[in-house]
C-alpha cells in the first residue's frame, strides 16, 4: 500500500506545496514546530532515509538545501535546522525546520495550530523564493 507521503505526491491526499522537481517533492508539516516547518521527500518510496542510494542522498540534499534557503528568506531565523527521524511516516523524509534557538529542534514541543489559510500563505511565501538551480 502507498505511503500518506506517495499520495500526497499523487495529489490523492492534499498538502501544502512549497517546491516540486522530477525525483523529490517538499511541502509543509501539517504540525509543524515552526512556521515554516517543511518536509523534503524522494517520490521513490523508500522507508528508511539511509536506503535511499548515495546519488538520491546527494540529489536530495542538494534540493534540501534549494528549500532551505527560500525558508531562511521568508522565515527570517538564526539557521534552519534539519533532522531526519522517520519514526512515525514510513518513507524517508528531511525535516527543515527554522531556528531561533536550538530549543526549537525539540520535537516533543508543542506543535504550532495554524488554519488552512495561514498554511497557505507560508507554502505561497517560501515557493516564492525558491532559486532552482539544476
Ligand atoms: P517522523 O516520521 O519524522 O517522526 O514524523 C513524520 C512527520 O510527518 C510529522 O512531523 C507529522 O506531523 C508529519 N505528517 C504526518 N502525516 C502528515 C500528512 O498527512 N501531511 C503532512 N503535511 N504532514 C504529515
Amino acid at each position: 500500500m502507498a505511503t500518506i507521503f506517495s499520495r500526497i505526491v499523487a495529489g490523492e491526499i492534499p498538502s501544502y506545496k512549497v517546491a516540486e522537481n522530477d525525483k523529490f517533492y517538499a511541502f509543509l508539516d501539517i504540525n509543524p514546530l515552526a512556521k515554516g516547518h517543511t518536509l523534503v521527500i524522494p517520490k521513490r518510496e523508500v522507508d528508511y532515509f539511509f536506503d535511499l542510494t548515495d546519488e538520491e542522498i546527494g540529489e536530495m540534499q542538494i534540493f534540501a538545501k534549494q528549500v532551505a534557503e527560500a525558508i531562511k528568506k521568508a522565515f527570517p531565523c538564526i539557521k534552519v535546522g534539519q533532522a531526519v527521524l522517520g519514526l512515525e511516516v514510513p518513507h524517508a523524509h528531511i525535516h527543515l525546520v527554522p531556528m531561533q534557538s536550538e530549543r526549537d529542534m525539540l520535537f516533543s514541543n508543542p506543535k504550532l495550530k495554524l488554519t488552512a489559510e495561514e498554511f497557505a500563505e507560508i507554502a505561497e511565501k517560501i515557493s516564492k523564493e525558491i532559486v532552482c538551480r539544476n
